[in-house]
């Protein structure tokens, strides 16, 4: 497409779209009414960011959270795009150039909290200065029903009528109730265009575990990754403070954060995290809506999490910079218990409770699937076209079995006991243990007494779970937690329908052995990666930002990876614009050329040799060079493969070094190389 593309390297440093982005950023930018839903790092921002820059005017960006815009704000002014934000937080003289950013023309988006559409004056205000579009992040927060709601959001409708101007709004959470009250409240329920999709986040690996000992299997999923930050979703408040301390304990730099903290504290933690490299979070859900930091390499749940679009977002949050990133969500017949109780008991109308239950089916799914884990989950969202490679059941596929027959033997012992009791005493009966409880209700006369002896406890423990998670049996609050079957059942207790099972892999798991932590790259470029993200938080602290503002780790392990030898390479890298390359470039590519100098292989190879000597007088011209004759030109330099080669040739000849350099590196080094084989000869 015209214009955006260029503008894509030019400021943003990215050689290409994300899935979704370039449809979004045309229709945007043509001026249309749009709604897009995208998954949680699947480059939201970048879809108004861009049409803002490609239209006359202002753009302003509604958004809940300040120290999310100030984020994005810092962001944009470090790629040199004029934007600013008026929020509660800043400073007069923050305010006072967002002014005069205004007035100059200069300023292109204009960062905004909802709250502030309060104020009588901000509408005319906005209309005066020229605002052209609106762009609504978060859009869900105009939802009721969900738990982000933002009054403020309300108003944003009235903007639009005011302002008279097209409106892109942008969320994550893609339920037709939400979508449908998105359009209605922000659109005067004037269908926009709508872009769905695209929900798949590649780099993200995918993995479900049952729980077997909770606390060490994420603790050894931590080890795995010592150094990277990462979050722990837990299930209660009192759990974030103990998986702190035992990740404190083994040595890992992790702090907690909940609801039930004091804001001060909150803020605290949420700065820290957002600042620090390679700290971990032990969380509940509280933590997330602020988040904005595109370097979380994991997100792990010790707990179950509350639906699958839940899931999505907060595993969503881990690998924004497009590396990867990996997760591992934790279950177990508790908190699928815990859930529907939550559901059962929550203050919600029938029809909206059925639902949840329907959408908490959907995760004990995809906690319970068979096949390829991304598969499930983006069929939910309707996607078809998937291909995988990146989860646990891809990496090793299960054992399955036909269950048909062990639950038709569970379902028998709990219809046969009324439908009074849960899975452990059913088990008792089943394996025909005599216990207490048993011999006081006499159920060791029942015809089902003994008849599952061919498993072990843990299998039929297996087997109840996955009999929940399919929803073959919910428990039941009214008789605390007894298991009841569901319709669904019906047909297997009928025998008119077969099911699958799979074999757990409970046994192998969970021994204490701590995982090899694993790298970002391979050993070879692991001390270059380092020494870059040594670079990378010396100018963060000094520019008092986080260091992912600099450079994400994206763009450091392509780095490192390529071994850009000079600015021109330098800008080929994902993530380097040509702001960034200014600032930047030249102190990152020192800290390449550091590394080559002491170690580059193909220096090395011609180590001891004459023709590492003539290497380095190579080398020498070409940084000589690299600006052309009179250090005006735009800089130029030879790998260190193509200078190896010439070191190599026998004997001085223009033709073969042309021949090596390409016609327009020959223009520039040529003589001047032909001159040091010719005194070398
Ligand atoms: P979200 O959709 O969650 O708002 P963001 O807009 O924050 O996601 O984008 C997540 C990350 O992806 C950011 O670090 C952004 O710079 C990066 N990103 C966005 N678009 C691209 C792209 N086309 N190529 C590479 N990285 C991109
Ligand atoms: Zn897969």
């Amino acid at each position: 497409m015209s214009g955006a593309a260029p503008l894509l390297k030019d400021v943003f440093g990215f050689d290409g779209f994300r899935p979704g982005q370039e449809e979004i950023v045309e229709a945007v930018t043509a001026g249309e009414n749009v709604l897009a839903i995208m998954p949680t790092g699947g480059g939201k921002s970048l879809c108004f960011q861009l049409p803002a820059l490609m239209r006359e005017g202002v753009t302003v960006v509604i958004s809940p959270l300040i120290a999310l815009m100030r984020d994005q704000v810092r962001s944009l002014q470090e790629v040199g795009v004029g934007a600013g934000a008026l929020t509660s937080g800043n400073t007069p003289e923050e305010t006072d150039a967002v002014w005069e950013g205004l007035e100059a023309g200069t300023l292109k988006l204009l960062y905004m909290a909802p709250e502030r559409l309060a104020a009588g004056s901000v509408m005319g205000m906005l209309k005066r200065v020229g605002v052209q579009l609106i762009a609504v992040d978060e859009a869900h927060c105009v939802s009721q029903w969900g738990h982000d709601f933002r009054p403020d959001y309300l108003r944003i409708g009235e903007l639009k009528r005011v302002l008279d101007v097209p409106l892109a709004a942008f969320t994550a959470t893609a339920d037709a109730e939400t979508q449908a009250e998105i359009i209605q409240k922000l659109f005067d329920g004037a269908a926009p265009r709508s872009f769905l999709g695209g929900f798949d986040r590649p780099n993200i690996h995918l993995a479900f575990a049952a729980k077997n000992s909770p606390r060490n299997q994420i603790l050894n999923f931590a080890a795995a990754r010592r150094g990277q930050s990462g979050i722990v979703y837990c299930g209660t408040r009192a759990k974030t403070e103990g998986i702190a301390r035992a990740l404190n304990d083994v040595g890992q730099t992790a702090i907690h954060y909940h609801g039930g903290m004091e804001a001060e504290d909150r803020r605290i933690a949420e700065r820290r995290f957002q600042q620090e490299d390679g700290l971990i979070v032990a969380a509940t859900v509280a933590f997330g809506m602020g988040i904005d930091k595109p370097d979380i390499r994991w997100v792990a749940h010790a707990d179950l999490p509350k639906s699958i679009e839940s899931y999505y977002q907060e595993i969503g949050r881990s690998g924004r910079d497009g590396a990867p990133a990996e997760t591992l969500t934790l279950f177990g017949p508790e908190d699928i218990r815990l859930r529907r109780t939550q559901i059962d008991e929550g203050s919600a109308p029938p029809e909206r409770r059925s639902a949840d239950h329907a959408r908490l089916n959907a995760l004990l799914g995809l906690a319970e699937a068979l096949e390829c884990r991304r598969k499930t989950l983006l069929e939910y969202f309707d996607e078809s076209e998937v291909t995988c490679g990146r989860c646990d059941l891809c990496d090793n596929p299960v054992d399955t079995f036909d269950g048909t027959t062990a639950v038709r033997k569970a379902l028998s012992a709990m219809l046969r006991t009324e439908e009074w009791f849960g899975a452990g005493h059913l088990i008792d009966i089943l394996l025909g243990n005599e216990t207490d409880k048993v011999k006081q209700r006499g159920h060791q006369s029942l015809p089902t007494y003994g008849v599952g002896k061919e498993y072990s406890k843990p299998e039929w423990q297996a087997i109840f779970r996955q009999m929940m998670g399919r929803d073959l049996v919910r428990p039941d609050p009214a008789r605390h937690g007894a298991l009841r079957m569901t319709d669904a059942a019906l047909p297997i207790l009928r025998d008119e329908a077969k099911v699958t099972l799979r074999r757990d892999t409970i046994k192998a798991a969970g021994a204490g052995r701590r995982p090899a932590v694993k790298a970002m790259v391979n050993e070879e470029d692991a001390p270059l990666l380092s020494a870059l993200k040594a670079k990378r938080r010396g100018l963060a602290e000094a520019a008092k930002v986080p260091a992912y503002i600099i450079f994400t780790d994206r763009t450091l392990i392509e780095m490192a990876e390529t071994r850009p030898s000079n600015l021109d390479q330098m800008a080929g890298v994902s993530g380097i614009g040509a702001k960034k390359l200014d600032s930047y470039g030249a102190a990152f590519l020192e800290v390449i050329n550091g590394e080559a100098e002491m170690m580059h292989p193909q220096r090395m190879k011609l180590a001891g040799r004459d023709a590492g000597t003539l290497y380095d007088q190579l080398l020498e011209k070409q940084t000589e060079l690299s600006r052309g004759a009179l250090g005006t030109e735009k800089p130029l330099s030879c790998s260190a493969s193509l200078l190896a080669k010439i070191a190599q040739l026998h004997s001085a000849d223009a033709g073969a070094i042309e021949r090596i350099l390409g016609e327009r590196r020959a223009e520039r080094f040529g003589t001047a190389f032909l001159g040091v084989l010719r005194d070398a000869d």
